[in-house]
């Protein structure tokens, strides 16, 4: 019965997010008979289409997209006027007087940059990891995989990102390029599908290099965090590539109550039972922090 109203929930959750963004619906469909037929050919491991948990990643799909973009139009009106009172107009200046495709290189690069650390903080920091964890409890890689997010986390990563490159006078279609190549790749590198790029597994992110930042192995967690350039993992250190193994499974300590509403209200609902021993980071409970001031 109980399962019986999540997937009802989920259901209704999806109609209103199809309802309010019919070209997300499509996209979805679309995105889905693409990834189901790759992944059907080129599969890491056997597993079922309908698993666990596909229809609340479907309203997930849908609807935080509306939620996160909601919440971050918010905080920009908040923000952007502050970053435009607080940076020179030197700056800007500079940046916008550089050749077009030099700008939305520098752009891509410094978003990777900023993404890294922007998903490093929200494992290190038990408060961000609180938003985050959701998106770790993901135990079937799969092209939907990545669409359960919390709209909190998304709108903490995107805002890691936008905030650095508004400040540096970085223009909204170059800081938009990045998102739109993102949410593309986003999908693939979670994709059950075994994709051999040779050396280039060490330059441009695959399913490979971020299957592994989803592993249960404990010498994996806390790695992989850059988007799109394994090169950022290696430059900070958290690179963690041991081919050409496959992690033998994936997920966290902790797992999320089923249904979407019951998924948003997570993180809120813990925090309200504090002390309990899941809400803190990988970093915190698998016995090998990174940094000094974890174990204080
Ligand atoms: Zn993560
Ligand atoms: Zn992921």
């Amino acid at each position: 019965m109980v399962l019986v109203l999540h997937r009802a929930v989920a259901i209704v959750a999806f109609l209103v997010g199809a309802w309010l963004r019919p070209d997300a619906a499509v996209g979805l469909i679309v995105l889905g008979v693409i990834f189901v037929v790759w992944e059907h050919h080129r599969p890491v491991r056997a597993q079922p289409i309908f698993r666990t948990g596909f229809a609340t990643d479907c309203a997930h799909f849908l609807a935080d997209e509306l939620l996160a973009a909601a919440m971050l139009a918010i905080a920009l009106v908040v923000l952007v006027p502050t970053i435009d009172w607080s940076v020179p107009d030197a700056v800007v200046a500079t940046t916008r007087a550089q050749p077009t495709l030099l700008v939305f290189v520098e752009a891509s690069l410094l978003a990777e940059v900023a993404g890294y650390w922007g998903h490093r903080l929200t494992h290190e920091i038990p408060f961000l990891w609180r938003f985050h964890e959701l998106h770790h409890t993901i135990e079937t890689m799969d092209w939907l995989a990545p669409n359960r997010r919390h709209p909190v986390d998304m709108t903490i990563a995107r805002l890691s990102v936008i905030i650095p490159l508004l400040a540096l006078g970085f223009t909204v279609p170059a800081i938009g390029a990045h998102f739109a190549l993102k949410r593309f790749q986003g999908l693939l590198v979670h994709a059950n599908v075994r994709l051999d790029v040779g050396v280039l597994t060490w330059v441009i992110a695959t399913p490979e290099f971020h299957h592994w930042h989803h592993a249960h192995e404990p010498e994996a967690r806390n790695k992989n965090y850059a988007g799109q350039l394994p090169l950022v993992d290696r430059l900070f250190g958290t690179l963690h590539l041991p081919r050409p193994n496959w992690p033998k499974s994936y997920g966290c300590d902790t797992t999320p109550p089923p249904g979407y509403l019951a998924q948003l209200a997570w993180p809120f609902r813990r925090h309200a039972t504090a002390g309990n021993a899941s809400t803190v980071s990988p970093a915190l409970s698998n016995g090998a922090p990174l940094h000094r001031w974890q174990t204080e």
